[in-house]
């Protein structure tokens, strides 16, 4: 079949199904020839690993990802593609797409039945509106997954691989740190997309840890980080007081049992930090 990237067959495919663009869903389909084939090999796809691909569009990743993954199941929410994939994908016997909302699935019982047994990572081109959301989910709900690759706006990107402690670093990276270890592997420019977007993307990955790095108590450590993050440019004990709703004197209190200082910003903690403000609040 015609490469699938190429922009004149991806016309052809789009203009035959009468397909039309949703901005609302994220709509921008990867067209340089170039991107797909490197975002599958980095994430790990191979021989004995399924693949949970979020959001394929008409396809052009998972086209990569089938190549080299045992199976592939494709999440899609928009039921106009799903003729779309019957074509496009029509010549492999490996893939599944499933109609669905990402973030209403049942993730650890999709794993459970389509890959028993099998190591499973997963790479995706994001839909943007729902980067952080979907991300969290992977992390939180605790997966059988070893890593996740995905395509992300470029800000987005930096702040969630900038290292914890550092000037550029925010609630989303703390909270990823806890889970994983975080790699920006190479930029994408906003015309490898149809459409174009006005910003730029990268691809991260993110490579599942098998233990936290702190001990903590896990809803406090993230109800601390929220609020320490809540109001960033605060010293910390300002932005916990309004973010857990304590008074100044209890703050500081916390913060001295804890060994942070009372006039640190959020963004100059490092985990143990969070952790130990989070043990003490217990
Ligand atoms: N993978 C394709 C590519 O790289 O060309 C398309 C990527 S496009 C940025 C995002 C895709 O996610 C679209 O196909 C969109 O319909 C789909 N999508 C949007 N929201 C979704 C959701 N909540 N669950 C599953 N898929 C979603």
């Amino acid at each position: 079949m015609k490469r699938l990237s190429d922009i004149g067959t991806i016309k052809e495919i789009l203009t035959k199904h009468g397909f039309t663009f949703s901005k609302a869903l994220g709509q921008n389909f990867l067209i340089n020839p170039t991107v797909c084939p490197r975002m599958a090999e980095a994430s790990g796809a191979g021989e004995g690993v399924g693949v949970i691909e979020i959001g394929p569009g008409i396809g052009v990743l998972t086209n990569e990802l089938c190549q080299l993954a045992d199976k592939v199941v494709a999440i899609e929410l928009d039921k106009r593609l799903l003729p779309v994939l019957d074509e496009t994908l029509a010549e492999y016997d490996n893939v599944k797409i499933i109609n669905a909302d990402v973030l209403e699935l049942d993730l650890k019982r999709l794993i459970a039945e389509e890959f028993p047994g099998i190591q499973v990572v997963v790479c995706a081109n994001l839909p943007y509106y729902i980067t952080s959301p979907v991300i969290m989910k992977l992390l939180e709900d605790k997966l059988p997954v070893s890593a996740v690759t995905v395509m992300v706006q470029k800000e987005a990107a930096q702040r969630i691989c900038a290292p914890v402690g550092s000037r550029e670093s925010g609630a989303v990276t703390v909270s990823v740190n806890y889970y994983a270890k975080a790699q920006m592997l190479f930029g994408v420019s906003a015309g490898s997309f149809m459409p174009a977007p006005k910003v730029d993307s990268a691809v991260l990955r993110l490579d599942i840890l098998s233990e936290p790095p702190v001990k903590t108590d896990e809803k406090q450590f993230f109800r601390v980080i929220k609020a320490a993050f809540s109001q960033r440019r605060k010293v910390i004990s300002n932005s916990l007081s309004s973010g857990l709703g304590m008074d100044k004197q209890s703050v500081n209190d916390l913060l001295n049992r804890a060994g942070v200082p009372a006039n640190a910003r959020a963004e100059a903690l490092s985990l143990n930090d969070f952790a130990a403000i989070a043990n003490c609040l217990k």
